[in-house]
């Protein structure tokens, strides 16, 4: 991996010097609650690019402590997703598989005097925490003793108290200057059902006792996540060494990458999704993994636009003609290049024989024969852009067609207008020219220069095609409520044409539509009705 060099790397090498560590491992965690998004994207190729580079492992593990949320469908996305950007996980394992563990180890706690059952409500406990300012106020479940504890934490699990009742709390420090030590809770009542664990479990553990646990018990060494925990480090520390953990992960943080005018929170997109905003998760519009990779984004596009963010300590934002940068530097090797007329006007070659079809080979990609070759047909009966077309020319500077010029059809000949139709608003609805057979391509003619080179579709062999066009999904300032800032135009369609090769075009099929744009082949494409996604235009529609 380039570019691969960042502060975290360094703190590897000197663990790996010191002795401290043999083999490096890592974890990505998420909460199977949503889909995987590009902001996931940093933390996925982060923990697992420097496990690579230094020949350890990465294990991918569900953070799934919190039943009400969390469902399958998740669990096998995020799968699929890390998959598909190129990642094996060595393991993949699940917080609740450690809910045994966790628990006999909150035992351990209670009986150290380091934990204890609280049955102020949620109010008079925010109440007592207090703030920065102001020390906490002890709750006055604090002091009860260990057997006390012991009974009423087995009676937490044995669902002898309602939701909300009570909590478990860690024994730390009220009057400690971070929040987070002022005994936090560890665990909760819920009789929501698990995913995996269905009823077995009505208790809980929380996110901070969880997951310091969950990276010692997997032998974690690096335990990589985003800035906002910084605070919860010593809260982590604590955990580990309260609970007599026998492996010590040491956690680093990593500033956040954010992208502009894009959102990405699993819990805004699943409103989006619920609310039927957008048609999934893999909408198009979506900044998922899903949604990108239905958008026609490689994963190496994905990757290689990570990497181009850096990484740092601090949370960053990236523009999002960064984003379609790495897609086009990376589809500009891949994508097919073929011709598609988006918005069609038929063109009728007169001196062109009724009913022949002539066959002109062309690569798919120039300089690249692996990509292989198709037949481009070519007859009296063609389709251009009406953007490619007006009566009379403007000026010396167009460079497409009008009545009484010539210009070049890629791959195929020069054709002259002659004369247009009308319909009976006035609209030109065919044009009329001729074709010079010397002029084929590939032919070497050179004894004229025409008007510029369009692009076309040969009329009865073309496939008809929709295509859809995505703007940006959120609009407004921050300040807005986040649904009302979503953008109702950003998904615009168009009818029109593609090349006849393209009647077998499979799903996520990336193609340059000459002059037109990156697209992909929509999953929901088929045979008689193709569906192209724009990918990407060709140049930065940013300003
Ligand atoms: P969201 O709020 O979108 O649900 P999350 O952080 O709650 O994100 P998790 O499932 O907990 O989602 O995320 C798994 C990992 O991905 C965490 O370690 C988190 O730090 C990291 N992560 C999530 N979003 C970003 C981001 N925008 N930039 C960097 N890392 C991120
Ligand atoms: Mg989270
Ligand atoms: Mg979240």
């Amino acid at each position: 991996m380039e570019n691969n060099s960042n502060f975290i790397k360094t703190i590897i090498e000197q663990d790996l010097a010191s002795g401290k560590h043999t083999e490096i491992i890592t974890r990505f965690p998420p909460e199977p609650n949503g889909f995987l998004h590009i902001g996931h994207a940093r933390a996925i190729v982060t923990d697992f690019e420097l496990a690579k580079t230094f020949g350890g492992y990465t294990n991918l593990r569900f953070d799934d402590t919190n039943p009400v949320k969390e469902d399958d469908i998740y669990v096998q996305s995020m799968i699929e997703d890390i998959k598909w950007l190129g990642y094996e996980p060595k393991n993949i394992f699940f917080a609740s598989d450690y809910f045994d563990e966790m628990y006999e180890r909150a035992i351990i706690l209670i009986k150290k005097g380091l934990a204890y059952v609280d049955h102020s409500t949620a109010e008079e406990m925010a109440k007592d925490r207090g703030n920065i300012n102001t020390p906490g106020k002890p709750s006055k479940y604090r002091n009860r003793t260990v057997e006390e504890n012991l009974e009423l934490f087995h009676q937490m699990k044995e669902g002898k108290f309602k939701e909300g009742e009570c909590v478990l709390r860690a024994k730390i420090d009220m009057a400690s200057p971070n929040m987070n030590m002022r005994d936090p809770a560890i665990y909760r009542i819920s009789f929501a059902e698990h995913h995996r664990t269905g009823k077995n479990w009505c208790i809980y553990p929380m996110y901070d006792y969880a997951h310091p646990l969950e990276d010692a018990i997997e032998g974690i060494t690096h335990s990589l996540c985003s800035l906002e925990f910084e605070d919860h480090r010593p809260l982590y520390d604590w955990f580990i060494k309260e609970t007599e953990m026998p492996n010590i992960p040491r956690q680093i943080e990593f500033g956040r990458l954010n992208i502009e005018n894009t959102i990405m929170s699993k819990r805004f997109l699943r409103e989006l999704v619920e609310t039927n905003k957008v048609i999934g998760w893999d909408d198009p519009r979506m900044p998922t993994l899903s949604g990108l990779r239905r958008r026609g984004f490689t994963p190496e596009a994905v990757k290689n636009f990570i990497l181009s963010t850096g990484l740092s300590k601090v949370n960053s934002t990236a523009g999002y003609d960064m984003v379609e940068a790495a897609v086009r530097d990376d589809l500009a090797e891949k994508a097919k290049r073929v011709m598609a007329v988006i918005d069609p006007l038929k063109v009728t070659i007169t001196n062109y024989e009724e009913d022949k079809v002539e066959l002109i080979e062309v690569d798919y990609l120039q300089g690249h024969p692996e990509m292989g070759t198709r037949k481009i047909p070519f007859s009296r009966h063609l389709y251009i852009e009406k953007d490619d077309f007006v009566v009379t020319k403007p000026n010396n500077k167009y460079k497409r067609l009008s009545v009484g010029d010539e210009v070049r059809l890629f791959h195929a000949y020069f054709i002259k207008a002659n004369d247009v139709v009308f319909d009976k608003d006035g609209e030109v609805i065919e044009v009329l020219a001729t074709y010079d057979v010397n002029t084929r391509s590939g032919s070497g003619f050179n004894e004229r220069k025409p008007n510029g080179t369009i692009h076309f579709v040969e009329a009865t062999t073309a496939n008809k095609a929709t295509f859809n066009f995505f703007g940006p999904m959120i609009e407004g300032d921050d300040d807005m409520d986040l649904l009302d800032r979503f953008n109702d135009d950003s998904w615009e369609v168009k009818k029109g044409y593609v090349e006849h090769a393209l009647l077998t075009t499979q799903p996520l099929d990336k193609f340059q539509f000459m002059r037109n744009g990156y697209f992909c082949t929509d999953k929901e494409s088929k045979d008689d009705d193709l569906i192209f996604n724009e990918t990407v235009p060709l140049k930065s529609s940013y300003k």
